[in-house]
């Protein structure tokens, strides 16, 4: 007897915190849903989300903004980035990432990833020098951290300042230093499928004063800069005010107040998460033509998502496993197909960017499955996924050994 087809949605995020819910009510009531729009002597829920967040992530600094990848592009520009530059990020990403830099008008240089996910340092040390670039947008891709240590090193060596993008390392740590806290910049989604949600939403998070006043006037500040909650002294603003543009990309205090109440649960979650990915992977992990990503003990990551290679597996042997476990119920991704799909694509099919050579990833990803885990999701619920997995693979597997 084949065991139940799985029925769980791999989309379905849990509810709204009740706290969140009447503090997103409290502040309709008020009417004064801009985030800039207080009465006096009120702190918007916008500021004090900054204040929080701030104070969790370790940062000096927090702007929050309209979306991760608004985070991302005005991060850019306020590091200095111009029309034109190389920028360098990893091969492997999502499409917000080469946008973000496209947005700025700059070129993505894209480095090749490891057999683990994470961006290749040798390829980045060669690419910083051949391409010049002065920018690393580094996306920790999937919650897979590389030594961070060993890539601030490379980038001190190479002169390229790094913005990490933390849209899936929202809590992880690497030596128990907070992922975001590395190099210029944080950038953090608060996107619905990400760590905390608020529909759309970003957190942009940095220890330069200079930087986030930048970064604030783009964001569309106006001259209220003043009324943040975790932004640097008035006087940083001095010429800053006048020498940047406003590109409106604010978050409004409605979407602050639902993830106000998220913070306290984050840790919590992370816990849940981990549990939740431990499950599977150690069911994976018997199977010999299943390869999981290695997790060095210097990482401390957050399993909201689980990747697996089957190194070697041709197009037609992933797509009739794809088959196979849709067939059951689960909902794996993968992101070696020709064409993007949902929230998948590959390199090849960011047309915009200029084309690259990247035979590393492309036989990595021609063999990489993905899968969400929304913690709405059981512990029970993991064990037959991951059976329901390892069936499909035993169907399919055989067939191409
Ligand atoms: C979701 C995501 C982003 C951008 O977040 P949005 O809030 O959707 O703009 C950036 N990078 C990665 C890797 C993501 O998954």
């Amino acid at each position: 007897m084949a065991p139940p087809r799985f029925t769980g949605s791999f989309t379905q995020q849990e509810p709204i915190p009740e706290a969140g819910i009447e503090a997103a009510v409290a502040v309709m009531r008020s009417g004064r849903l801009h985030r800039y729009n207080v009465a006096p002597g009120e702190a918007s829920e916008a500021s004090a989300l900054e204040r929080e967040f701030a104070l969790w992530q370790g940062a000096r600094y927090c702007l929050a903004v309209a979306s991760g990848g608004q985070a991302m592009q005005i991060a850019l520009r306020a590091a200095g980035v111009r029309p034109g530059d190389p920028v360098l990020t990893n091969a492997f990403t999502l499409a917000p990432v080469p946008g973000a830099v496209a947005a700025a008008g700059a070129q993505p240089v894209l480095v090749e990833i490891t057999e683990d996910l994470v961006i290749d340092l040798q390829d980045l040390g060669a690419k910083a020098r051949s391409s010049g670039a002065r920018h690393l947008l580094l996306s920790n891709m999937r919650g897979h951290l590389c030594d961070m240590e060993a890539l601030m090193a490379i980038a001190a060596a190479e002169g390229v300042t790094v913005i990490e993008d933390c849209a899936h390392t929202m809590g992880a740590t690497w030596k128990r230093r907070k992922s975001g806290g590395f190099g210029l910049a944080g950038c953090f989604s608060t996107q619905t499928y990400k760590h905390i949600n608020s529909g759309e939403g970003g957190l942009l998070t940095s220890d330069d004063a200079e930087f986030i006043a930048r970064a604030t006037i783009l964001s569309g500040s106006y001259m209220l800069y003043e009324r943040h909650g975790a932004g640097p002294a008035p006087e940083t603003y001095q010429d800053i005010r006048l020498d940047t543009p406003n590109m409106s990309a604010r978050m409004d205090n409605l979407r602050a107040a639902v993830l106000r109440a998220q913070l306290p649960l984050i840790d919590d979650r992370i816990d849940r998460w981990n549990q939740r990915h431990d499950r599977i992977a150690r069911h994976l992990s018997g199977h010999n033509a299943i390869r999981l990503p290695h997790r060095p003990a210097a990482e401390g990551y957050v399993g909201s998502s689980i990747q697996f290679t089957v190194p070697g597996i041709r197009p037609e042997a992933a797509r009739a496993f794809l088959a196979e476990t849709a067939a059951r119920g689960v909902e794996v991704k993968w992101f070696g197909a020709a064409d993007p799909v949902a929230f998948t694509s590959a390199h090849s099919s960011w047309r915009y960017v200029p084309r690259q050579s990247l035979p590393a990833t492309d036989r990595i990803l021609s063999g990489l499955f993905d899968m969400r885990l929304p913690l709405t999701f059981s512990l029970e619920d993991c064990d037959q996924i991951a059976g329901h997995i390892l069936e499909a693979a035993s169907v399919v597997l055989e067939d191409t050994a």
